[in-house]
C-alpha cells in the first residue's frame, strides 16, 4: 500500500464525493479514509433477532421488526409535512415517520408486504413510532448477505438527513477494504503482539467493523484498546520525559533559615511518615533544574496544610514569593488564617485576596506583591487577575484542584517569567493510573496515612421519618460540649427549591432547639462574603452548637470540636461530595459520626452510595466506586477526559488495559527512549504519524 494512502481525503472514495465528504466532517471530523477507518461502531446489532411490536420499549436502542404497510397518509403540521405509514404484525401497530423524500416513498413502497423495517423508536401516548427507519422487503432481507452482527456507527441527525445512513457508512468503509484489501500498516512491535497475544491490525480493523462471532468482535476490541491507550500513554510519558529536560525551573538549592526555625521551633505536632515522604518528593523536585508540577493526592484530614506551608518556607528561603489558591472564599480566608497562626512567630508577610478585599487594601497589597515585600499571598481566584503581578512568584499552589480547570493552571504558569513551580493538593483521591493518564503532565505524591490518634468516623443511614431520634443524639451530642454540622443539598437546577428546603430546615431546627440553650449558625451562597465569615467565624469560636449550611463548607473547613455531620437528602450527593463532607468532623480527639438522611425513595445509585459511605471511610476506596458510577468525566471536569480523545477505550472500564498499556510504555521507554530499534519501527512511524497530526501536541514538545 502506499505509505499515504489513508491521509487520501474521503472525498476520493468511491461513492463519497464533495458533498458527503463535507457532511462527514462537519459532522464526525471524518477527513481522511484513516478518520473513516477509525470510526468505529458504537455497537452491534444482532441482526439475527426481531421484535415484536408489543415487545417494543422506550429505550433509544436500533430494533428490527417485521411487518406490513396498512396505511399512508400525510400529516400537514406547523413547520412542514409528514408522512406517517401505519406498520402491523400480528401483536400491533406502529408508525413509521418520514419529514422528507415522500414523494420517493410513495412510490416505491407497497402496501401489504410484508417489509424488514429498522431503527430507533420512540413512544409517543400509547403509539411507537420509527422515524426514517431502514426498510427492505422481507424476500430482499432474507436473500441478502446477512452479517452475523451488523455495526452500528455512530451518526447525527445532520447525516441522515443527507442520506448518510448507517447502511451508507457501512458500505464506504467496505469499500475501503476493497481498495486496501484490507491490509493496514501494523503499529505494534511483533514483542507485544506476541507478549499480549494481540490479533495484527489488519484482522482488528476487520473484525471491529464486520465481526464474524462474538469472540473475535472481543479480541479486536481488546487490540485497539490497548494500541489507544498504549499510545495515549506513550505520549504522555515521552511528554513529561521532555517537559523535564527543556523546561528550566528554578531550583531551589536552599533548605534554608526558615525552613528549619518552623521545623524546630512551630511544627505543631510530629509529622506523618507519609507527610515526610511527600515533603522529601517534592524538595527533590524544587532542588532540581526542572519545573515542579506535582499533584498532591491525601485523603480528607491527611494534613494537606501542613506540607503546602513547609513547601512555601522552601521558597522563601530562596527568596521567592509564593502563593496558595483554594476554590472558595471560606476556605481561603480559613487557609488565611490558619497560616496566619503557625507563622506568627516568624517574620514573614502573609496576606489574603479574595474578590471581596476592598479596593483601598487591593492596591497596597498589589504594591507589595511587586516590590516584594509580600511572602506569601492566599486567595480565592482573584489571584489570577492579570492586575495581580508578583516580584518573583517561585510557587504556586492550588489547593482542591478538581474545582480549577487545566486553564487556569497554564494561568499560573505565565504569573512569572520562568514558570512557578506548581503544586496541585486534592481530596477527591482517583486511581492513580488514572490520575496519570487523565493528568499526565503532572508527577504525583500520595499522602496514605491520616493523623495518629484519629477515632474512625462512625457512618450511618438514617430515613426522614427517625428525625425525631436523631434529634435527640444530637442533643445529647451538644450535652457534652461538640458542636454540629446539618448539610443540605444545593444544586442549581432546583436552585429555588433547595432554599426552601434549607429555610424550612432552618426553621423547624430553630424550633426544635431553642435559644437561649442552643445557638445555631447558618450559612449559604446567597449570603454577602461578610454575613458568611461572621457566621463561619462564631461557629469556629463555639458560640453556636450547630452550623446549618449548604455545601459552601464542604470543603476544606476545619473545625476539630465539630463531631456531627448531618447530610440531609444524601441521596442527592454525589459520592465524593459526601466522602468531603463527612471530612468536617472527626478531626478533634473524640469519636465523630456521620447521619445520612433519605427519604424512602430510592435508586439503586443512590443506595450504593449510601452502602459506601456506611461501609469504608477510605476515600481511595469511595473514589473507585465513584469512578464507576460517575465516569471520570463528572469526577475530574469533563475537560480533562475529552482531552484523551478516546474512540474506543473507556478510561474507567478499561483501566485494568491502561495498567497494561502504561506498564509496555514504561518498559519500551526504558529500553528503547528513541524508538531506535527494528523492531519498534512499526511504533515510532504509527507515534510519529500521530504527533505530526495534531499540532498541540508538536506545540508542547
Ligand atoms: P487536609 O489534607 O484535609 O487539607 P488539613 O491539612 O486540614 O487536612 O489537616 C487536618 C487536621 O489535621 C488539621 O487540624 C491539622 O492541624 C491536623 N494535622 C495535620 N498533620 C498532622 C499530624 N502529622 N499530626 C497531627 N495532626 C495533624
Ligand atoms: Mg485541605
Amino acid at each position: 500500500m502506499n505509505p499515504n494512502f489513508l491521509q487520501t481525503p474521503v472525498a476520493y472514495l468511491k461513492g463519497v464525493g464533495p458533498n458527503r465528504a463535507d457532511a462527514l466532517k462537519s459532522e464526525l471530523g471524518i477527513e481522511t479514509f484513516k478518520d473513516l477507518l477509525h470510526l468505529f461502531p458504537n455497537r452491534y446489532l444482532d441482526k439475527t433477532s426481531y421484535y415484536k411490536i408489543n415487545q417494543l420499549q422506550p429505550s433509544g436502542a436500533d430494533v428490527q421488526v417485521i411487518g406490513k404497510l396498512v396505511h399512508i397518509k400525510i400529516v400537514e403540521q406547523k413547520r412542514g409535512k409528514r408522512l406517517v405509514a401505519s406498520f402491523v404484525d400480528e401483536t400491533g401497530q406502529m408508525d413509521l415517520v418520514w419529514f422528507r423524500g415522500h414523494k420517493w416513498i410513495k412510490e416505491n413502497l407497497k402496501l401489504n408486504e410484508p417489509y424488514v423495517v429498522f431503527g430507533k423508536v420512540n413512544k409517543y401516548g400509547s403509539t411507537f413510532s420509527m422515524p426514517h427507519p431502514e426498510m427492505e422487503t422481507l424476500q430482499k432481507h432474507q436473500q441478502g448477505l446477512k452479517l452475523a452482527m451488523q455495526p452500528i456507527y455512530p451518526s447525527t441527525e445532520k447525516l441522515s438527513n443527507k442520506g448518510i445512513t448507517n447502511r451508507v457508512i457501512g458500505k464506504m468503509i467496505q469499500q475501503l477494504f476493497l481498495e486496501c484489501k484490507g491490509q493496514f500498516p501494523e503499529s505494534l512491535s511483533p514483542s507485544i503482539l506476541d507478549e499480549l497475544k494481540l490479533i495484527t491490525k489488519s484482522a482488528a480493523l476487520f473484525n471491529i467493523h464486520f465481526p464474524k462471532n462474538q469472540e473475535l468482535l472481543a479480541k479486536a476490541r481488546f487490540r485497539l484498546k490497548f494500541e489507544e491507550l498504549f499510545f495515549v500513554q506513550l505520549r504522555l510519558i515521552s511528554q513529561n520525559l521532555r517537559r523535564k529536560q527543556k523546561i528550566k525551573g528554578m531550583p531551589f538549592g536552599n533548605v534554608g533559615e526558615k525552613f528549619t526555625e518552623f521545623f524546630e521551633n512551630h511544627l505543631p505536632f510530629e509529622l506523618t511518615n507519609a507527610q515526610k515522604r511527600v515533603i522529601k518528593e517534592i524538595r527533590g523536585d524544587l532542588g532540581s533544574n526542572a519545573q515542579m508540577n506535582r499533584l498532591l493526592q491525601g485523603d480528607v484530614g491527611s494534613g494537606k496544610t501542613i506540607v503546602a506551608l513547609m513547601c512555601m518556607l522552601l521558597a522563601i528561603d530562596n527568596g521567592f514569593q509564593t502563593c496558595l489558591m483554594a476554590p472558595t472564599e471560606i476556605l481561603a480566608t480559613q487557609h488565611y488564617n490558619g497560616l496566619k497562626e503557625l507563622l506568627a512567630n516568624m517574620d514573614i508577610k502573609i496576606a489574603l485576596l479574595t474578590g471581596s478585599t476592598k479596593k483601598s487594601e487591593r492596591t497596597l497589597l498589589h504594591n507589595q506583591l511587586e516590590n516584594g515585600n509580600l511572602n506569601i499571598l492566599v486567595g480565592t481566584h482573584a489571584v489570577l487577575e492579570d492586575k495581580v503581578q508578583f516580584q518573583n512568584l517561585g510557587l504556586a499552589i492550588v489547593d482542591e484542584q478538581h474545582r480549577f480547570g487545566v486553564a487556569q493552571r497554564s494561568k499560573l504558569w505565565h504569573k512569572n517569567q520562568i514558570p512557578p513551580h506548581i503544586l496541585v493538593m486534592t481530596a477527591t483521591p482517583i486511581p492513580r493510573t488514572l490520575a496519570m493518564s487523565l493528568y499526565g503532565d503532572l508527577d504525583i505524591s500520595v499522602i496514605d496515612e491520616l493523623p495518629p490518634g484519629r477515632k474512625p468516623i462512625k457512618t450511618v443511614h438514617r430515613y426522614d421519618s427517625n428525625r425525631l431520634k436523631v434529634f435527640g443524639f444530637i442533643k445529647d451530642e451538644i450535652k457534652k460540649g461538640r458542636q454540629i454540622y446539618i448539610v443540605y443539598p444545593l444544586i442549581q437546577e432546583s436552585e429555588a427549591l433547595d432554599y426552601k428546603d434549607l429555610m424550612d430546615g432552618y426553621e423547624s431546627i430553630v424550633r426544635d432547639f431553642p435559644q437561649p440553650d442552643y445557638q445555631i449558625s447558618i450559612v449559604h451562597g446567597k449570603m454577602k462574603p461578610a454575613d458568611k465569615d461572621y457566621e463561619m467565624e462564631r461557629f469556629v469560636k463555639g458560640e453556636t452548637q450547630i452550623m446549618i449550611a449548604t455545601t459552601v463548607i464542604e470543603v476544606g473547613v476545619n473545625v476539630p470540636n465539630a463531631s456531627v455531620m448531618i447530610i440531609e437528602s444524601a441521596e442527592r450527593f454525589g459520592l465524593s461530595q459526601l466522602h468531603q463532607l463527612r471530612g468536617r468532623v472527626g478531626r478533634g480527639a473524640e469519636q465523630s459520626f456521620c447521619i445520612l438522611m433519605t427519604s424512602h425513595k430510592l435508586s439503586e445509585d443512590a443506595k450504593t452510595r449510601l452502602q459506601t459511605m456506611v461501609g469504608t471511610n477510605d476515600g481511595f476506596k469511595i473514589a473507585e466506586v465513584d469512578l464507576k458510577l460517575r465516569g471520570p468525566g463528572d469526577l475530574m471536569g469533563t475537560q480533562q477526559s475529552g482531552m484523551l480523545n478516546l474512540k474506543i477505550a473507556d478510561i474507567v472500564k478499561d483501566n485494568q488495559i491502561l495498567k497494561t498499556a502504561r506498564y509496555h510504555a514504561v518498559q519500551l521507554l526504558k529500553q528503547d527512549p528513541r524508538l531506535e530499534k527494528a523492531e519498534n519501527a512499526p511504533i515510532l512511524n504509527a507515534y510519529s504519524k500521530m504527533m505530526a497530526n495534531k499540532t498541540i501536541w508538536n506545540y508542547i514538545s
